[in-house]
């Protein structure tokens, strides 16, 4: 068996070891890795990058290795005795990618593994006599994927997708414009030299936006205020300090299976709500308090949280986390309209309080905007350009200068859109191989993630993971959880040799 994986970070790594670890590996013949960049792992988050790019979560929940908890932290005493670091540190994003990249390195010395150091930028597949298979009836066996110097590999038993997030999202079609940032990531080559008497916009206060602010606050002394436009409302949670006590979580892998086979295979929504509810109320957290009080992340609640440390707020986070790698589960026991219903009307509330922003980086913003270094525009409208500069508009008509853009503002997850930025999203959607899952995101089987195509119906050995899934993995903005499907479908794919 030959296999393709394409895209090698904390996903494709999980595959990786899957397939070497199973105990039918010998049945794999060749594992080819299609990756652009020369080390394999970090992905692209944890690229290396200036230390001030930090990471979203406490080091004591980055530990990668299923049975060990505290492999990071090992990993970091071992590596950096000297940093002193402790559980509830914050640790750069590029330090947690030197982690990914070693606790990989023993699987490289595999002689079946070849990395060409490129992009795939396209699939065929073949049917039987080794030509193009055009539909579900001239059974695909086999795949070739066409790399960035259109060169057409050979033939593939089965292929990984794993290339993360889609591209950023151009709101406001500025793509082009030499002023215009559209991805600021690595942070520290495309915004270490900026001059500091221009007037720099961020688009959107998200996380990606508060790693670009924090950036240029640190590292800058500002002529003007550097700005955030925005639509709405600011900020997600402030992290709250770790709660330490004792968590009651009643939803666990057993609880889902009983209600599924009371419910005959789905579960419906009340009855998740009211576990989830029971749940909260023994861990004394007031959801609607909470929603009162912090739901909107205006600069006001976000200042209150930092002020106030509530511990109600810090148990929520606890549960939540705790939560997290069952969210997929739970997101796919519900019936399509009642997970739509859930998506559409409160699942950006829950997000809200599921993402949350490192306590010392919002303070420092904050304390930089009291310092007139820092500000928030809101209701932003329009955007238009001229050769060398920017005119931001609101809703109240209200317009506002800029020399520099930085894009922060979300991804493009329509693959029409993402196409005319990524060759490979466009030719796997022309030849109608993937599908879009609603009106964003790529249909895949669940808990399998094969690819579901409008074409050749489910590829059985197609698998496609990664930010792209959301919708069916719901809650993947998550490294540990990206890793774990990895060996979860590598698992899929070896059990059925
Ligand atoms: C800016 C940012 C910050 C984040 N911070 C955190 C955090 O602090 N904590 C956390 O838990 N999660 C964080 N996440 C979530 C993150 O998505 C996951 O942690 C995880 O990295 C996703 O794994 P992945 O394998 O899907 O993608 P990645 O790890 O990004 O791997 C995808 C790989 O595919 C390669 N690739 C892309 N296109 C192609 C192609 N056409 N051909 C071949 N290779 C290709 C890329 O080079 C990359 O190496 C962050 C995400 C982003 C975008």
């Amino acid at each position: 068996m030959k296999v393709a994986i394409i895209g090698l970070g904390v996903a494709g790594s999980g595959i990786l070891k899957e397939l070497i670890n199973h105990q039918s590996t010998e049945r794999i013949t060749k594992i080819d890795i299609y990756e652009p960049n020369e080390k394999l792992g970090h992905g692209f988050p944890y690229q290396s990058d200036h230390k001030d790019v930090q990471m979203n979560s406490y080091a004591q929940d980055l530990s990668l290795h299923t049975s060990k908890q505290d492999d990071f932290l090992d990993w970091l005493q071992e590596n950096y005795p000297e940093r002193n670091f402790c559980a509830s540190d914050f640790v750069s994003r590029s330090i947690f990618g030197q982690y990914l990249v070693d606790r990989l390195k023993p699987f490289l010395s595999d002689e079946r593994i070849n990395h060409f150091q490129t992009k795939a930028i396209d699939m065929m597949p073949l049917n039987r006599e080794h030509n193009a298979a055009w539909n579900e009836l001239d059974k695909p066996l086999q795949y070739v994927i066409q790399d960035e110097q259109d060169k057409w590999s050979d033939a593939y038993d089965a292929v990984f997708f794993a290339f993360g997030h889609a591209p950023y999202a151009d709101h406001y079609q500025l793509s082009g414009h030499k002023n215009y940032i559209h991805d600021p990531y690595p942070i520290e080559k495309k915004l270490g030299q900026i001059d500091d008497t221009k007037r720099i916009g961020i688009i959107g206060s998200g996380l990606t936006g508060l790693d670009t602010m924090y950036f240029l606050l640190k590292n800058y002394k500002w002529v003007h205020p550097v700005t955030f436009y925005i639509r709405q409302h600011p900020f997600t949670t402030v992290k709250s300090k770790r709660y330490e006590g004792n968590i009651q979580l009643t939803i666990s892998e057993k609880w889902l299976a009983d209600q599924k086979k009371t419910y005959n295979g789905q579960i419906p929504l009340k009855v998740i709500k009211k576990q989830l509810f029971s749940d909260l109320k023994a861990n004394s957290v007031n959801w609607i308090r909470l929603i009162d009080l912090y739901g909107k992340g205006s600069v006001f609640q976000v200042e209150k949280s930092l002020k106030e440390n509530d511990p109600e707020l810090a148990r929520l986070q606890r549960y939540l986390g705790q939560l997290t790698p069952l969210l997929p589960e739970l997101n796919m026991a519900l019936n399509p309209l009642e997970r739509k219903a859930f998506w559409e009307k409160e699942k950006k509330t829950f997000e809200h309080f599921r993402s949350q922003m490192p306590e010392n980086r919002i303070q420092f913003i904050l304390d930089k905007m009291e310092q007139g270094q820092a500000r928030i525009i809101k209701g932003l409208d329009s955007i238009t350009s001229n050769q060398d500069s920017f005119k931001i508009v609101t809703d109240k008509m209200e317009m506002y200068p800029a020399d520099v853009l930085i894009n922060a503002a979300g991804f493009e997850k329509k693959l029409v859109s993402a196409g005319n930025q990524d060759d490979l999203i466009k030719n796997l959607y022309k030849r109608e191989i993937i599908i879009q899952d609603g009106i964003e995101d790529i249909q895949v089987s669940w808990p399998s993630c094969q690819v579901l195509s409008k074409r050749f119906g489910q590829m059985d050995r197609v698998y496609l993971l990664g930010n792209w899934i959301f919708q069916t993995q719901f809650g993947n903005n998550n490294a540990k959880l990206n890793n774990k499907q990895g060996q979860a479908s590598a698992k899929h794919f070896m059990d059925s040799l």
